[in-house]
């Protein structure tokens, strides 16, 4: 395996493409998922695959599109099918991480076994959010498999991609995860893991399904027996920081950050009982607070926190980590919980301007306590983001609370100025759209709150002149990259048509928002098509149907592939934008967001 050199692990550049997912498009990846038929050719590829792992740099993980290049080339190397990527890339995953999961202990690993090995016609076992309750009735080996890794302090879930397995990680339960599934569930759940830089290793299936597959069990053995060690390399990784960014919206740091005005029953749940025992007066904070707790990836306080750490020494992301994020100022993390306030007020309006039914899988606060109730709320919510600015002026230099002000002000108005262009091309009868128009919308509606979580992080550990230009390039384009795939993922898989069952489908179209796939399509289509196209906003035929004649003319304009080639475009500029930037630990983390933020793949920390 001479030839496949470790070098190519080294960080994109500008010049490299960028991976960019593509189930959502019609395009399928499954022609890449085979499992090798036979255990020889199957250790074939392990042993080409250890070799090449001897040589990696493990200072950092590996995103996707490395690992993929990677495998490619040993499969060209082997004379193999081009069939085995997938596989090849979780054999490769596992052996880069094997050394750093070998410095977990036993009893801070987390082994997930797949639910589809056992027999659903007689396992008598009730699925839950922690995932499946195996009973240890005896019927298959999940329970032997199980009390094995138990035996040696695992916890153990039959969950796969339960969204509970990265709550136990960023809960800070565990510190590797080693899991057993299918090609198809791998490639979704374990991306994120790995790119978050937790040590995880994988075993795929031998057979795909969803019932009575079929698993190398001495395999799954070894796996879990990988004995403890300490580890040679550690890889960089951002779980701490994330982890405290998921801790800021717990009740004992909210109360030290942001104590309620009103009374220590601020915070907590919103049930109904608990709703009636409040004073009026309470009542707006408390559903503020709740909602500012609730659900969401995060994402914003994260960059907030990770850009403070990456100028402020870079410290959280070594071996020492889990330690240093303690000692970020009590000020930073104020400011990561305004940009998350400042957020989640732009949510509750955004569903009422939408008229939105739910959100972190409750009612939207206007379909449960009234419309005026939920704009007072954000209102409430965008003076509590500024209320966190001025209780911190004592905390930091003037320039510095002048220069946030500045910034979150700038931001907001900005956002406003693209959520009201939107809504008032939806709202008129002329619905002729450029391409153009629709990215300066996006531009203006997604890009500033990045920009404004990236830049306040950077604020804060100092002054930023010259990092300014680079971070606004990088936010503009990642936003738009960003928006863009939101529109893709409402059409979810156009090769089944219209989905049914799935509440969000083509919800752009219908409610007649404008988006980039709108606006390519009318720019591709001849007149009478993009007439026709124009017809299904007023059409009064049953929504299927307009669902079915807008997506008919959105592939005859082949907008599906042109707009991915336009997140391509705008990622690989975030990407330039972030070579730009001379500091090393800022590219690495800039780098890490255009891997992780356009990352379709759902998994629980991306619900929000
Ligand atoms: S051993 Fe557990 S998972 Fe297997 S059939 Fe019995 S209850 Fe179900």
């Amino acid at each position: 395996m001479s030839s496949i050199r470790s070098d190519q692990q080294t960080p994109k550049s500008s010049s490299d493409p960028v991976f960019v997912p593509v189930t959502g498009s019609g395009r399928s990846t499954d022609h890449l998922k085979v499992v090798p038929e036979c255990r020889c050719l199957r250790d074939r590829i392990r042993e080409a695959v250890d070799q090449l792992a001897d040589g990696l740099d493990r200072t950092r993980p590996m995103v996707r599109h490395e690992i993929e290049n990677l495998a490619r080339q040993i499969l060209i190397e082997l004379d193999l099918s081009e069939g085995y990527t997938g596989w090849t890339m979780v054999a490769i995953g596992s052996a880069f991480w094997r050394d750093q999961v070998a410095g977990i202990p036993h009893d801070r690993r987390l082994l997930l076994l797949p639910r589809c090995m056992r027999d659903t016609a007689v396992c008598p076992a009730e699925m839950t959010v922690d995932g499946l309750q195996c009973v240890d009735c005896g019927a298959c080996s999940l329970t032997t498999l199980k009390s094995e890794a138990e035996s040696l302090g695992y916890r153990v879930m039959i969950a796969e991609g339960s969204p509970a397995v990265m709550k136990i990680i960023l809960g800070g339960h565990v510190d590797a995860v080693l899991g057993v599934s299918c090609l198809d569930v791998l490639e979704r759940t374990l991306d994120k893991i790995l790119l978050a830089g937790i040590p995880c290793m994988a075993e795929p299936l031998l057979s795909g399904g969803c019932e009575e597959t079929e698993a190398d069990e001495d395999r799954i053995r070894e796996l879990f027996r990988t004995p403890y060690r300490k580890a040679e390399v550690h890889t960089r990784s951002y779980v701490h920081l994330m982890r405290c960014a998921a801790r800021l919206f717990e009740s004992s740091e909210l109360a030290e950050l942001l104590p309620s005005r009103r009374s220590e029953s601020s915070l907590g749940p919103m049930t109904d009982e608990r709703l009636d025992a409040l004073d009026p007066i309470e009542c707006t904070e408390a559903i503020a607070y709740d909602f500012l707790a609730r659900g969401g990836k995060h994402s914003r306080p994260f960059i907030t926190l990770a850009a403070y750490d990456a100028l402020s020494g870079d410290r959280c992301t070594g071996p020492d980590g889990g330690r240093q994020v303690d000692q970020i100022p009590a000020v930073v993390r104020r400011m990561a919980l305004a940009i998350e306030s400042f957020h989640k007020a732009s949510l509750v309006h955004d569903d009422i301007e939408d008229d939105d039914a739910f959100r972190y899988d409750s009612p939207t606060l206007h379909r449960r306590h009234g419309m005026a109730t939920a704009i007072n709320v954000g209102d409430f919510l965008v003076g509590v983001g500024y209320r966190l600015v001025s209780s911190s002026s004592t905390d930091m230099p003037a320039e510095t609370t002048a220069d946030l002000l500045s910034l979150f002000s700038s931001a907001h108005t900005r956002l406003c100025e693209g959520q009201g262009a939107e809504l008032i091309w939806r709202d008129a009868r002329k619905k002729r759209l450029e391409p153009i128009d629709a990215l300066k919308i996006y531009a203006l509606k997604t890009a500033p709150a990045f920009q404004a979580a990236l830049l306040a992080g950077l604020r804060l550990a100092g002054p930023v002149d010259e990092l300014t230009e680079s971070a606004d390039r990088f936010s503009r384009h990642l936003g738009i990259a960003y928006q863009i795939l939101n529109d893709l993922d409402d059409w979810n898989d156009p090769r089944d048509g219209v989905m049914a069952g799935k509440k969000t489908c083509a919800d752009d179209l219908l409610s007649g928002r404008p988006t980039i796939l709108w606006a390519l399509a009318l720019q591709s289509l001849d007149s009478s098509d993009a007439d026709r196209l124009l017809a299904t906003v007023e059409s009064d035929e049953p929504p299927k149907k307009r669902i079915a004649d807008a997506l008919a003319l959105y592939q005859k304009a082949d907008v599906f592939t042109k707009a991915e080639q336009l997140v391509a475009r705008h990622a690989a500029r975030a990407i330039e934008a972030a070579d730009a930037i001379g500091n090393q630990p800022l590219a690495h983390l800039m780098h890490f967001l255009v891997d992780a933020i356009l990352d379709r793949r759902p998994l629980a920390i991306n619900e929000g």
